[in-house]
């Protein structure tokens, strides 16, 4: 059996790794764990416009293991290439995907428009994803080819996501997919692993601690309230999928308390079509919260809080007198909306920017997050007064202690191997150093396009 890393190895998006095996006739097997997009730089000008190492007419299966473009954003180009195939996931995942790879689609236009390079697949490769999609439910084992079955169990990182076990060869191969933080007041908790031989583990924060829940939620209450009292703007850059969500359950929550009427915009069409997706997917959410007994509520909507659907809405937010609070995509400030909300607000030191998620490298995210005096939007050099804040706990991705925990099965047998992906160098490395040390088993950092035999 071999694993081949074909992306997020050498760094955190790009997410596609290839599991070869031998069935009962000795035929090869190739099952693909998701096909994603490499994010922080524009779509057309990186390693997403190169062609598939491996043949896409010779999968057998592929398998996704939630909707981030990172882990999805490619599908499109399998097709193209020439994959005719099954695609698993869960039904949520499904309508997430749908809604990821069109917003996908649509930004990789306008920036094919500026860079004058073709986009890497058409609109029918999207529908043909979706086509060829399979859902499936957690927990239950289905061959997907002969002689390799897979099981889909809960990652709680978004809504749908999921970390899946192949079984093949007699062996048992988990792969991670993004695993979800301890305490997510909407989703359940991560299901435990029962038994792995190898695990492919992502690591995004596996070098840090975040804060708890309660710290969160407090942190929250403090940039809402700090930016009300000094007459400011709030940005708070969301990915659509689940930080949206979790933000607007923790607001509601807070605005209980706090009774304030000023508004607050949810300005992102994606993350306004993905909160209908979690109210639709209601059965797949777990609430922690005092008001559970109110059935029918709607725990992503509160009177002050306006969805700006059309641009003609989201432009008349500027007319809107401060103090406002505005939440919008894109999550690592690389497009959509909150741009046009940076390049305005940014230069004023009344504004706050709370940075709620993961920022990678080449982002304007990034940028402000380490302190950039000034970014480029649109050709614009922006000025920046505002005060930039952060709470990790908003991370959707488990800690150094989530992870270790998630990563001692439930038979006490640890993984033969454990091979770290999705992270930057030095978390993959204080990550791989402290699981020797707590799990006593082999860790290996894998070179991106390389081959390992398990
Ligand atoms: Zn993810």
């Amino acid at each position: 059996m071999k694993i081949s890393f074909y992306g997020a190895a050498d760094e955190v998006t790009g997410s596609c790794h290839l599991l070869t095996c031998v069935d009962a006739n000795k035929v090869e097997r190739h099952v693909l764990i998701d096909c994603g997009m490499f994010q922080g730089e524009q779509m057309c000008s990186t390693k997403n416009t190169q062609k598939f190492i491996f043949d896409a007419s010779k999968l057998d299966a592929v398998c996704v293991t939630h909707p981030h473009a990172d882990h999805t954003g490619r599908l499109p180009v399998l097709v193209k290439a020439g994959y005719t195939g099954t695609i698993y996931m869960t039904e949520p995942c499904e309508g997430l995907t749908r809604l990821v790879l069109e917003d996908a689609h649509h930004i990789m236009e306008e920036d094919a428009k500026k860079c004058g390079s073709p986009t890497i697949y058409e609109l029918e490769d999207l529908h043909g994803v979706f086509d060829q999609t399979k859902q499936v439910s957690y927990h239950e084992q289905i061959t997907i080819a002969p002689g390799v079955s897979v099981m889909f169990h809960d990652a709680g990182h978004v809504l749908g996501s999921a970390y899946i076990t192949v079984e093949a060869e007699g062996k048992r191969v988990v792969f991670s997919g993004d695993i979800g933080n301890d305490d997510v007041p909407i989703l359940p908790p991560t299901d435990p692993i029962s038994h792995a031989d190898i695990v492919v583990c992502e690591s995004t924060y596996g070098h840090k601690v975040h804060e708890d829940a309660a710290t969160r939620s407090s942190l929250l209450r403090e940039a809402m309230v700090d930016a009300l009292k000094q007459n400011g703007v709030l940005l708070i850059p969301a990915f659509s999928i689940e930080r949206t969500q979790e933000v607007l359950y923790e607001m509601d929550l807070i605005l209980r308390d706090l009774k304030t009427s000023e508004p607050i915009y949810l300005d992102s069409p994606m993350a306004i079509k993905a909160t209908q997706l979690y109210r639709d997917f209601k059965e797949y959410l777990r609430f922690k919260s005092p008001i559970l007994d109110e059935p029918d509520r709607d725990f992503f909507s509160f009177p002050n809080l306006h969805e700006t659907l059309s641009t003609d809405a989201s432009k008349q937010i500027n007319d809107a007198p401060a103090p406002k609070i505005i939440i919008a995509g894109s999550g690592m400030m690389n497009g959509g909306r909150i741009m046009h909300h940076l390049a305005r607000y940014l230069p004023n030191s009344s504004t706050t920017v709370l940075v709620i998620g993961y920022q990678a490298a080449g982002t304007i995210g990034r940028k402000i997050f380490e302190g950039a005096k000034q970014v480029s939007i649109y050709g614009q050099v922006v000025d920046v007064r505002a005060s930039i804040k952060a709470i990790g706990a908003f991370s959707a991705h488990g800690d150094q202690n989530k992870l270790t925990r998630w990563l001692k099965p439930e038979d006490g047998v640890m993984p033969k191997t454990i091979f770290l992906v999705h992270g930057d160098e030095d978390a993959k490395m204080e990550f791989a150093e402290h699981l020797r040390e707590e799990l006593k088993t082999d860790v290996v950092i894998p070179k991106e396009g390389t081959t390992v035999e398990i």
